[in-house]
């Protein structure tokens, strides 16, 4: 029903190479159970082991596919500043992808071990990394910069090159994220866990609103869905929306453990509000929302958006007891973003009882963010990062992922590091 200037077979290319070998056994199963209620959707098992890699694993490959149907003969020039997990995805997903080449900016000091290493060690003859004296919105800031600078446009074109991005606000990011609620929903027919036609409850840790907005387009579709239950961290601007309808942006921001969900403008809830108020109300709201970070939709349109979102949050200690409660009762380790989604599932079932399943998105690997989740379990942490794997991998009986331990025998590629202003920033990018 979607990208339909690509032809069935074309589509399904791009879907074996980019859910193939470089994902586990199945690229999206739904088969661990939380006590009766809860389903875990695992969205975790490509290269980069986040769920960002559901959508740039494929994204790439239909650029790509779309350059020479249009007999594109320019290079795509990606430009992306990452907090972190966008960054490695977006690196795996374009590496050595024909008519394309890519330059990562992250923040020095805003990424975690771990993070660092997978963008430090990024393997492609077409990618850069550079690393920012600043923050994220630093890098943010610095990226917007080029995309608007018509001098750095020109002296691009002159090279041959046209500047694009990756960001989840890209419809190639969204559609492919429908797919995987369609297939869990299946699995668990198949599993004679639902029957056909019954109606599953969904809850997704969120922070950008895109994979929970692609999931409410499932249920668009004939998904039989009750209601979507968002789960925020400390940032819990959209909890409050969904409970008031006031949109205010002028808060405290926290830093968590849960930092891919550490947001203050959720670009994706736009689209959702242009389905529930129309174009021209939305727009009038994100003007609002850029003068004076504020806005407040009408009554009715609060209604209709009740009928199908609630909303949860959870702060970081509610989080890490989340992380050991469901580890010791159900012998399941969550990552910190996984763990918010479940505590929020709890709150969800202890006001509205229990009755239906409900398939918890969960959006990380636990090695991902290994050390928050021992100590979460009570335990310390060695010094070592390998070690801090290890030791996570004995307490809990799972295997640490491949291509996480895959990293510790790579060298070191990127170490660059430029201080923060525009030219520097399009220095970099015009050298490459
Ligand atoms: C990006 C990300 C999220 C948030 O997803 P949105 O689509 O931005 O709401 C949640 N968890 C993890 C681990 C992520 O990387």
């Amino acid at each position: 029903m979607y990208l339909t200037d690509y032809t069935y077979d074309e589509l399904l290319d791009c879907a074996s190479k980019a859910y193939g070998d470089n994902f586990g056994e199945f690229a999206a199963p739904v088969s661990s159970f939380i006590g009766d209620d809860l389903r875990v959707l695992e969205l975790w098992h490509g290269p980069t082991c986040a769920f960002k890699d559901m959508a740039l694993q494929i994204m790439p490959r239909l650029l790509s596919l779309a350059l020479k149907k249009t007999g594109e003969d320019k290079t795509a020039y990606i430009l992306v500043a990452t907090s972190g997990d966008t960054g490695k995805a977006a690196l795996e997903g374009y590496k050595d992808v024909d008519g394309v080449k890519i330059m990562v900016f992250y923040p020095e000091d805003g990424v975690s071990d771990m993070q660092k290493m997978q963008m430090a060690t990024q393997e492609g003859k077409n990618v850069c990394v550079t690393a920012i004296k600043g923050n994220f919105d630093d890098a943010q800031t610095g990226v917007k910069k080029i995309f608007a600078d018509p001098d750095a446009k020109a002296k691009l074109f002159d090279k041959g090159e046209f500047l694009s991005s990756a960001n989840s606000i890209n419809w190639g990011r969204l559609a492919p994220q429908i797919v995987y609620y369609i297939s869990a929903y299946a699995d668990l027919v198949t599993e004679g866990d639902i029957s056909l036609g019954e109606k599953v409850d969904i809850t997704v840790p969120t922070g950008n609103f895109g994979n929970i907005f692609a999931a409410y387009l499932a249920k668009c579709m004939g998904l039989p869905v009750n209601r979507f239950i968002c789960a925020s961290n400390s940032n819990n601007i959209l909890t409050d929306f969904l409970n008031t309808g006031v949109y205010d942006r002028n808060r405290k921001f926290y830093t968590t453990i849960s930092p891919s969900m550490d947001i203050l403008i959720s670009s994706n809830l736009e689209r959702l509000l242009c389905y529930m108020a129309g174009a021209e109300k939305t727009k009038d709201y994100m003007e609002k929302l850029s003068k004076d970070g504020v806005y407040q939709v009408e009554s009715e349109v609060l209604e209709k958006i009740k009928a199908e979102f609630s909303a949860y949050c959870c702060d970081e200690e509610n989080c890490m007891e989340t992380i050991k409660s469901t580890f010791d009762k159900y012998s399941y380790l969550c990552d910190p973003h996984t763990a918010v989604a479940v505590k929020a599932a709890h709150m969800y079932l202890d006001e509205n009882g229990k009755g239906l399943k409900n398939i918890v998105a969960s959006t990380a690997s636990p090695y991902k963010f290994a050390s928050d989740v021992l100590v979460s379990l009570g335990e310390s942490v060695p010094e070592d990062l390998k070690q801090v794997l290890t030791k996570l991998a004995s307490i809990s009986k799972t295997e640490i992922p491949a291509p996480l331990e895959a990293l510790f025998s790579k060298s070191v590629r990127f170490t660059k590091s430029v201080d923060k202003s525009h030219e520097s920033l399009l220095g970099e990018v015009l050298a490459f």
